[in-house]
């Protein structure tokens, strides 16, 4: 080896060298849309430009200045994936079944990312919308067979102690005494985690305060809000949550960190066959992915910047008809179907649905059909969801904006990956959701060069 230096520095000719040995990220930030595809950003693409003249981040920027590859999602027993088997296999770089949360389909404990990063000296973070012991973030850190096991990836949190735990799903922490918990024990976890160090916060004002080094944050007793009914005082956004982390883990770790984010409410807008809420959520994402961007900017040597989703969800598409004047419609919606269903409630009278029209979806003319169907309560079957008010305000959507779906559930659609910085080229191309996992446990491996 001294040698070859000698040789090298004589010649001055390019020799392989310390230098170029594989480098590894000192800051892996991984953005996931669950449920996310890329459909669904070229939608919001659009609406984006029409809309409010600007460009999304995610396609403007890091698609066009980074790599760009596609993922298969099939799990190990499923054509159609969920999102604990695609969490396990893009953190853990294995196939799992449907419903495992970071055990391999063989039985197997795969190291995941986070375990890796911890082993390197290196914060971690999980934020999402959802409950935060939801399958896409447990599978980074925990391992059980099933994912509604919230009781054991729990315990398995405070005991891994990722310094920083940011979402929604405050009713598993809080003991049975409490209002709004789901347990059933007097267990005291938010009690545990602050023994253990961490500073507990349970609204945006909190967050904006918090210095770490490690945060637990709770916001909501379930899944958080949808970004356009989120309401101005105690839920932050996941950008806020985003911007939080950023600050935080970067103080506090010397060795660098891995951060994941993750936007369920993609997921959920979907599953309810919901394409305005979709829209704002996707906004709202790629505004978060602005955060990682800027991030990148500033240490583009030793950043890596990951934007993918875990599987589609709904199939969503515009169809020929579809207009920009369509798009532009969507702005007058108020208020998600989800919430509309609760507002009416299971016996609506023609009043109450003409003020939600009227209230919240001022842009659009419910149709004799869609009516009778809330008020009858008839279920339009698929693509929409079971619940008939959802159901009839999406069919109204959809055919008024010519959007059409092919589900309210998963779909087997490759997913995107965009990367940007350390180790992007290894996520360009058409791989799998596995290689995804193994390339970022290989980087995280990698001899750092510096
Ligand atoms: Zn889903």
């Amino acid at each position: 080896m001294i040698f070859l230096f000698f040789l090298c520095a004589t010649l001055l000719i390019s020799c392989p060298s310390e230098a170029a040995a594989p480098s590894a990220p000192k800051y892996v930030l991984i953005f996931l849309a669950d449920g996310g595809s890329l459909g669904q950003l070229e939608i919001a693409r659009l609406y984006n430009r029409q809309v409010h003249q600007q460009e999304l981040v995610i396609t403007g920027k890091i698609m066009k200045e980074g790599f760009y590859g596609s993922l298969t999602t099939h799990s190990a027993d499923r054509l159609v994936t969920d999102s604990a088997a695609a969490a396990t296999a893009m953190a853990g770089g294995c196939k799992a079944r449907n419903g495992a949360v970071g055990i391999c389909y063989d039985g197997s404990i795969p190291e995941t990312v986070m375990e890796r990063a911890r082993k390197n000296g290196m914060g971690t973070g999980l934020i999402t919308n959802a409950p935060i012991y939801d399958a896409s973030p447990a599978a980074f850190i925990a391992h059980v067979r099933s994912r509604g096991d919230y009781g054991s990836i729990l315990e398995q949190y405070l005991k891994f102690t990722p310094e920083l735990v940011l979402g929604g799903g405050r009713d598993r922490f809080l003991p049975q005494s409490r209002t709004g918990t789901q347990r059933r024990d007097e267990g005291d976890p938010i009690l545990l985690f602050k023994a253990k160090g961490y500073h507990y916060v349970s609204n945006r004002a909190e967050l904006k305060e918090a210095r770490g080094p490690k945060v637990l944050g709770l916001f909501h007793p379930g899944e958080m809000s949808f970004e356009h009914t989120r309401g101005a005082g105690i839920e932050p956004s996941l950008s806020e949550m985003a911007e939080a982390a950023l600050r935080i883990l970067h103080a506090h770790n010397p060795r660098g960190f891995v951060l994941f984010v993750e936007s369920e409410h993609i997921d959920s807008a979907a599953h309810q066959t919901d394409a305005p809420s979709l829209i704002h959520a996707v906004r709202e994402f790629d505004r978060t992915v602005k955060l990682g961007y800027e991030f990148y900017k500033k240490f583009p040597a030793e950043t890596l910047l990951l934007v993918t989703s875990d599987h589609d969800t709904g199939g969503l598409g515009l169809t020929g008809a579809a207009s920009a004047r369509d798009l532009k419609k969507l702005q007058s919606v108020r208020t998600s179907f989800g919430k509309a269903a609760r507002l009416l409630g299971e016996r609506p009278t023609v009043g109450a649905i003409d003020r939600l029209m009227a209230e919240h979806f001022s842009g659009f003319v419910l149709p004799i059909d869609l009516k009778e169907a809330i008020l009858k309560r008839k279920t339009l079957g698929p693509p929409f969801p079971a619940n008939p008010t959802a159901a009839a305000l999406s069919a109204m959507v959809s055919r008024q904006i010519h959007v059409s779906w092919v589900s309210s559930g998963h779909t087997n659609q490759p997913v995107f990956v965009a990367a940007l910085g350390v180790g992007a080229q290894q996520f360009r191309g058409y791989q799998d959701n596995t290689d995804f996992g193994r390339h970022l446990l290989t980087l995280l491996q990698a001899k750092r060069s510096r």
